[in-house]
């Protein structure tokens, strides 16, 4: 295993990938794998928090077997085979014995996915902050004043990201994220079992509150557009208090997370951006996990390309390649809009609530077996035939 003492870390290397979250780990992993020179460098030392509600999803397992390999029963605490929707109380559908949902601690699944980085070769500076990045050198600057240069500079560096900030001369706004608020609590604590995900689509705005089983633990949490919701502690303390009929008392943090805003040029002069850095979440589902993996891997890959010769412009390959991603999202918030703006969420409540195959869809699209390209092409006529029988009251 390398090293990650700061006195035996190199001044250059062909690629260095700032961030040791899911998307850098899938970064280095492909690198390495090839035979290039890697470095990670990543503020914490792990395993390391990151909060998340650590759904995985059918596309997640398929991406990390794609990157990483075998092994994929060892990232998760828990399986379960369906999920439940609720608008307030009301159970409004659920789906059961769909293919799989996985439940991960990820404590343990980032330590797990930079340590199979680090048995491929690549190396890890951890506990150092990178402070500053020059683009045009492709210099990191880390806290403890080292300068480390690159060929490539990968931004795994989550939704803060100091790369991306640095690209984007410092004009990211909160508006376009959202936020989130989420507390782990004893599973024998609660006042009744959680078996599957349940999902709320009532207790904030242009969001939903989640409640996750993982074993002995349950995740709690509410999330949603930074810009249409106020006191984001007290719809947590609301949505605690219906679900559970006391008033919660323990410890809750908070996170940003990107919402629909991606990054359009992904990256430039060799500097690529990927996972949140990029801002590759589902503006829908707030699914990341998965697209990191696969971005990371997509940014390598385009790196790869580059030092082969195969590709002479590194950024324009890596967007072409991310356009998978990118696309998606770009339908996913248009059919956000109909999920979450007031005027037309009692429609979608209806539609999900009249619907057998709803859950199903929703399930498909968290697999990437339906895109919401297709499910915007089938659903608009639906949609629409079920909107002139609200107006005209059928
Ligand atoms: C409350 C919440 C719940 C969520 N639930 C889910 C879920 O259930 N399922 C799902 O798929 N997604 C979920 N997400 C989204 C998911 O967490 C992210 O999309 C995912 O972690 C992105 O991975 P990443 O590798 O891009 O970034 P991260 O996981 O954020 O990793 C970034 C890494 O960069 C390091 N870093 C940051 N700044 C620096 C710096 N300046 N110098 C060096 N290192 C730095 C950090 O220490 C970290 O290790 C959730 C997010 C939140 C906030």
């Amino acid at each position: 295993m390398r090293t990650h003492h700061l006195h035996c870390v190199k001044n250059h290397y062909t690629a260095v990938v700032v961030g040791g979250g899911p998307a850098g780990s899938a970064a280095a992993h492909t690198l390495a794998k090839s035979g290039v020179e890697v470095c990670v460098v990543d503020r914490f030392r792990f395993p390391r928090q990151k909060l998340c509600g650590g759904l995985l999803t059918q596309r997640a397992k398929k991406n990390y077997a794609a990157i990483f390999g075998p092994g994929w029963e060892e990232m998760y605490d828990y399986r379960c085979n369906g999920a439940k929707f609720f608008d307030g109380e009301r159970l409004v559908n659920s789906i059961y014995n769909y293919g799989e949902l996985y439940l991960c601690d990820r404590y343990r699944f980032d330590a797990r996915l930079i340590d199979k980085a680090r048995q491929r070769g690549a190396e890890l500076v951890q506990g150092e902050r990178v402070t500053a990045v020059d683009l045009r050198h492709r210099v990191c600057k880390l806290q403890s004043g080292k300068e480390i240069t690159c060929r490539y500079l990968i931004g795994a560096d989550g939704v803060n990201s100091v790369v991306a900030n640095a690209i984007h001369n410092g004009k990211t706004s909160r508006n376009g994220k959202a936020f989130a608020l989420e507390a782990t609590l004893p599973a024998a604590a609660l006042s009744r079992k959680i078996a599957e995900p349940e999902i709320y689509f009532d207790s904030i705005e242009w969001g939903y509150g989640w409640i996750f089983p993982r074993n002995d633990v349950v995740v709690v949490g509410v999330g949603g557009l930074f810009s249409k919701n106020r006191d984001f502690r007290a719809s947590f303390n609301t949505f605690y208090r219906n679900r559970f009929g006391s008033e919660f008392a323990g410890v809750v943090k908070g996170h940003f997370v990107p919402f629909g805003e991606y990054s359009r040029g992904m990256g430039r002069d060799g500097v690529l951006l990927a996972g949140d850095a990029a801002g590759l979440v589902d503006p829908i589902t707030g699914e990341g996990i998965a697209y990191a993996m696969q971005s990371g891997w997509l940014a390598a890959q385009s790196v790869l390309e580059a030092l082969s010769g195969k590709s002479k412009y590194v950024n324009a390959e890596y967007r072409k390649r991310c356009a998978e991603i990118t696309g998606e999202l770009a339908y996913a918030a248009k059919i956000r809009n109909f999920l979450f703006s007031p005027a037309t969420r009692a429609l979608f409540i209806t539609a999900l609530a009249r619907s057998a195959s709803a859950p199903r869809r929703y399930m498909e699209l968290m697999s990437g077996e339906l895109t919401y390209r297709e499910l915007l092409k089938n659903s608009g006529r639906k949609l629409l035939r079920l909107a002139a029988d609200k107006i005209t009251g059928t």
